[in-house]
């Protein structure tokens, strides 16, 4: 592991890379506390720190403060080394945020071990934070497409509508809905189906830029938000969508599916709200529904 090493006194140091290095670890060195804030405040700066107490610009307690006062779910392992020994020195330098203390002179072994558990501190930090990450997908994505689910893509409508509100924008939001569908699963049977909407979702998500949304509102359903950026006329995006899901047909376990999507269109700015852009945009796809299907209707702007 890199293990960052914030000594002043250049013997110590070399003594401490020296024993990190034979111990498998690759050592960064400071020579005093200012070169080690500037490192850790980097990207990508070691896990591991060994921090003396006694160094010219910052001490050792400063720069664990300093350290602290960062908000981050994945925190450095603090070791502080020092002279002191007193009983409270070592409140002042966990009070200060580090997470283990060990006095000079230190046994090597000692040392040793207690980087060991901060390895292992370390480990655990990142498993859960791995784990969280995990779970915090799982809880947003729709498992079978790998787009937002409805909760996540609602949440995402909200979101634009604010950020419209703050920039006097605007934004668009279509109710995809295949046509239809129902015949798929009757004649390919269902995972036929699911084969069909986990390539009609790539096939809308592949023609979306990187600040347009696509979420599963319901089964065969699809909500797609994109804020108006100087485009004249929604349709252009929709209208490509439309086209792109007729183009060409698509592959199934079962053979080969032809599929067509209606789309609802509604406009929206920051004084609207969720439910009521999503009603508009229920209401132009039941029209583009009963006008023949496998078209878009724009929602009336009041
Ligand atoms: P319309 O053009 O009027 O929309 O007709 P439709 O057949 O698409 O609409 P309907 O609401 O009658 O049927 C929707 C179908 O979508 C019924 C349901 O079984 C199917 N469906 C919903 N979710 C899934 C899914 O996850 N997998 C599969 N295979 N089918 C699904
Ligand atoms: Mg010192
Ligand atoms: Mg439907
Ligand atoms: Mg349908």
């Amino acid at each position: 592991m890199r293990v960052l090493v914030a000594e002043d006194d250049p013997t110590s140091r070399v003594l401490l890379a020296t024993m990190l290095k034979k111990w498998g670890h690759e050592p960064v060195c400071a020579a005093d506390g200012l070169e080690a804030w500037s490192i850790l405040e980097q990207a990508g700066a070691p896990r591991l720190v060994l921090l003396d107490w006694v160094m010219p610009g910052l001490d050792g307690p400063e720069v664990c403060r300093r350290l602290r006062a960062v908000e981050t779910s994945d925190p450095p392992f603090v070791i502080m080394l020092t002279g002191r020994a007193e009983k409270g020195d070592i409140i002042l330098g966990l009070g200060a945020g580090a997470n283990d203390y060990l006095a000079k002179p230190y046994d090597p072994e000692e040392l040793r071990a207690r980087l060991g558990v901060a390895c292992r501190m370390l480990e655990l930090q990142r498993g859960l934070l791995e784990a969280r990450d995990r779970l915090e997908h799982l809880a947003m994505h729709d498992p079978l497409t790998g787009v937002l689910n409805r909760r996540a893509v609602l949440e995402r409508l909200e979101q634009e509508i604010s950020r419209a509100a703050r920039s006097d924008g605007r934004l668009f939001v279509g109710m995809c809905d295949l046509d239809h569908f129902k015949r798929i699963n009757d004649t390919l049977g269902h995972q036929a189906g699911d084969d069909v909407l986990a390539v009609f979702t790539r096939r809308i998500a592949g023609n979306l830029r990187a600040y347009d949304s696509i979420g599963r509102y319901g089964g065969e359903e699809f909500l797609v938000i994109t804020p108006a950026t100087g485009k004249p006329d929604p349709r252009c995006l929709f209208e490509r969508l439309r086209a792109e899901v007729e183009g060409s047909p698509i592959e199934t376990r079962a053979g080969e599916a032809r599929i067509s999507v209606s789309i609802g269109v509604a406009a929206g700015s920051g004084k609207g709200s969720v439910a009521d852009l999503i009603e508009a945009a229920d209401r132009a796809l039941y029209l583009a529904k009963s006008l023949g299907r496998n078209r878009v209707v724009l929602a009336p702007e009041d």
